[in-house]
This record gives structure tokens, C-alpha cells and sequence, in this order.
């Protein structure tokens, strides 16, 4: 078996130069980029990506979906290939590294192999997912969520936008609604470097996320019932104010997140008063629930405490109240064989690391339910991210992307 090029490196300042290129398209005055899905802007940044591949002697496909492969051959080049994406698209007040940094370390990945004549056995992809962000056609994730069999291509192309147009109309107007069927092909694995959106590596200050799997996400909606009435001659006893209830509750859950440290989250981000009125008390009040583990189990054992504080918050004046689920993602777990290959290759390189689980969901999130798939992240500034200040240092793109060609080229070896 041939060693794998250990002393090969990527190419820092080019790297950098193209991601500052692709950051022209969209730019916005305060240095990020507004390049949402399926627009004009979303067209120039993938033929950008188009021709650079093209240059780079990539074979690309586009599927059903948008969704774009570049093909690099291998040495055996019936094997799976090792495919490494994140997506071009942006938020409206998006960054330059959001997603566009795995797109673009994975070129570079191939850029480098090609300068140095490097054949792998394997051949590689590199992937660019139709709208992630979900921004502009929600929800999140969409097109790799087709491909992994989460949504229907139809339910897909019926999504509409603020305005109306559909995400299958728009698509088809850009020019990138392709032949593919948009579903798994044999990959051997796929691998993404994304900025961490967080602020755990850079405190640390370790250059390399080994990230191990993404948190579980559910969300819930409770809403309690008291009864109006007027705020001065209802005396306490004989009151039913819905929105004390609540606030029990609210405060009940910041602790049930906080029993399950460090990774237990919960947030209350919406909340309604039927009829708010300042001398009338409160009778119809619901709010939203967030909550977040990396564990099916913690989650259910979060969902039952938050059903026993409303019990318990309800129960004093009798009021009527339902919590209901309405969405549920399941925490995932990335293949221990490509966190092995990421791990080994920080190590290698001597990056300072640690392993994380991921907050935000990524198109890895969907990957991993039908290949082996694992992410790298990198630090980004402050923890800042879907904000156009959002900055990673030079060094640490060029670790991650290091990180990424050692870890491929481990997957990419046959045997
Ligand atoms: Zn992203």
C-alpha cells in the first residue's frame, strides 16, 4: 500500500485569494456577503465554482436539485468516492467562511493533489448543497435533505419565498436544475469543514473541531389558559392569570437545561399573549420551546420535565394547557471511522484540538443518515456567524483545510 503524502500541504494564500474572490459576489458594505439560494448572485458564485473546478480538470454534474459534484478521478476509479461539501449560499447578512470555506478548502484539497501529481485510489468529489441556509425557502438544509430522503423532491419545488416565486421555478430560471436524480450514490464518505459558529475553540484556543455529531433539536409549543379579568378588583385568590403560569414554566426550563450541562439548551424565543391588555389579566398565553442534547435520551428526559413544570405551574388555579411537539430532529452521530481519519490527521499535523458536538444543523447532519460522514470545524471570531462581521483567521482556514487533505487522503486509500 502507497504511504499517503504526508508532507504535502495546501496552499494557504490561495485558499484565502478565492474565498475572497467568491466573497465578491454578494458583497455587502459592512464585509460579508448576501448571496441567498437560487438567486442571480446564487448563479455567479456557481459558475465561479463551475469554472474553478472546470480549471482544476473536474468533471461536474448537477442533479434535480442544484446540487453540484465535481468529480476527480482515482487511481481506482470503480471505488466509492470520498466526497468533501458545504454549500455556496449565504443568510442575508451572512459571512464569507459560512459554508463557502468547506466548498473551497475542498477545491483547494484537489488543487493541491493536482500540483503535486498525487493520485489518490479513491476518487474525490467535491459538493456544493443547494440551500442550506433555508433562509430564503425554508426549511434548512432542503436539497441534502432530498438527497437523504428526509423531504420529496416535489415538496422541495413547491416551497415558496416572501415574494411568491417557487424554489423549483427559480431554480430551473438560474440554469442549475440538473438530469441527476438527487439521491445517495455509493460515496465512500463525505466530509465537511465549516467555522464553528461558536465560541469553544477560540477560547481554547485550538485551531481543530473534531466534531463527533450534532445535537438533537425539538421543538415544542405549550399554551396555558387562565381567564380575563380585570386587573384591579379580582382579588389573588380568585385569579387565573395564564401568563404567571407561564412564567413558572420559562423559569423552570432555564434550569432544566442548566440540570444537564454542558450541553443541555433551552430557549423560549416566542411568547404571546392572546389579548395583551395592561389592566386585564393575562387569559390565553402560548410560547415556544427549543430544546437541544446530543442524546435522544436527555432530550425525552428534558421534554418530560418541562410537561411536569407545566403541571406543577398549572396546577394552583387549575388552568387548562396543552405542550405539544411539533418538530423533532434527532441527534446524529458521525461515523467513527472518518472522526478517526479527522482526529488522526489534527494530531499529525499538530494541531491543537479537542472533539465537539455541533450546535446549528449542516448538510452533514442529512449526509450521515446514508453515508459515513464527519465534520471538521475551525474557529471563527467571537463565535460570530449569520452576521457580516463574521471573520476567520487565515492560519485557521489553512489548518482546517490541512486537516481535511490528511483526513481524505487516509479515507481516499484503498485497502
Ligand atoms: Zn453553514
Amino acid at each position: 500500500m502507497p504511504t499517503p503524502a504526508t508532507n504535502l500541504r495546501i496552499d494557504g494564500r490561495r485558499l484565502w485569494d478565492s474565498l475572497m474572490e467568491m466573497a465578491k459576489i454578494g458583497a455587502t458594505a459592512k464585509g460579508g456577503c448576501n448571496r441567498q439560494t437560487l438567486t442571480d448572485l446564487d448563479r455567479e458564485g456557481r459558475d465561479l465554482f463551475r469554472r474553478w473546478c472546470e480549471q482544476a480538470g473536474l468533471t461536474v454534474t448537477v442533479d434535480e436539485m442544484g446540487n453540484m459534484f465535481a468529480r476527480r478521478r482515482g487511481r481506482r476509479d470503480d471505488l466509492p468516492p470520498v466526497a468533501m461539501g458545504s454549500h455556496l449560499d449565504t443568510q442575508p447578512t451572512g459571512g464569507k467562511f459560512d459554508g463557502v470555506g468547506g466548498v473551497l478548502s475542498a477545491l483547494e484539497v484537489v488543487r493541491t493533489l493536482n500540483d503535486a501529481g498525487y493520485e489518490t485510489d479513491h476518487p474525490l468529489i467535491v459538493v456544493n448543497w443547494t440551500n442550506e441556509e433555508g433562509t430564503r425557502f425554508a426549511p434548512a438544509m432542503l436539497a441534502s435533505g432530498v438527497w437523504a430522503g428526509a423531504f420529496t423532491k416535489e415538496f422541495a419545488y413547491a416551497r415558496t419565498d416572501r415574494d411568491g416565486k417557487q424554489f423549483g421555478a427559480e431554480l430551473a430560471r438560474i440554469g442549475y436544475k440538473g438530469e441527476l436524480p438527487c439521491a445517495p450514490q455509493d460515496w465512500k464518505c463525505h466530509l465537511e469543514l465549516h467555522i464553528e459558529q461558536g465560541p469553544i475553540l477560540e477560547a481554547e484556543g485550538k485551531e481543530i473541531g473534531v466534531v463527533t455529531g450534532g445535537q438533537g433539536i425539538r421543538w415544542l409549543d405549550v399554551a396555558i389558559t387562565g381567564k380575563e379579568s380585570h386587573a384591579g378588583s379580582t382579588p389573588m385568590p380568585r385569579r387565573k392569570d395564564a401568563l404567571v403560569a407561564a412564567a413558572k414554566v420559562i423559569t423552570r426550563l432555564d434550569e432544566i437545561a442548566r440540570e444537564h450541562a454542558p450541553h443541555g439548551v433551552t430557549t423560549v424565543g416566542d411568547l404571546r399573549i392572546a389579548k395583551p391588555s395592561r389592566n386585564v389579566i393575562p387569559g390565553e398565553v402560548t410560547f415556544t420551546v427549543d430544546m437541544r442534547h446530543p442524546e435522544h435520551a436527555v432530550i425525552e428526559a428534558m421534554e418530560a420535565k418541562l410537561r411536569a413544570a407545566v403541571e406543577a405551574a398549572c396546577a394552583r388555579d387549575g388552568l387548562p394547557h396543552t405542550v405539544e411537539q411539533i418538530w423533532y430532529f434527532p441527534p446524529v452521530a458521525f461515523d467513527p471511522g472518518c472522526i478517526a481519519a479527522i482526529r488522526g490527521a489534527a494530531q499529525e499535523l499538530g494541531y491543537g484540538w479537542r472533539e465537539m458536538v455541533s450546535g446549528p444543523g449542516h448538510d452533514s447532519c442529512y449526509t450521515a443518515r446514508k453515508v459515513p460522514t464527519a465534520m471538521i470545524f475551525v474557529p471563527c471570531k467571537d463565535g460570530l456567524s449569520h452576521n457580516e462581521e463574521e471573520w476567520a483567521e487565515p492560519a485557521h482556514m489553512e489548518a482546517g483545510c490541512n486537516t481535511l487533505l490528511h483526513a481524505a487522503l487516509k479515507l481516499a486509500q484503498a485497502g
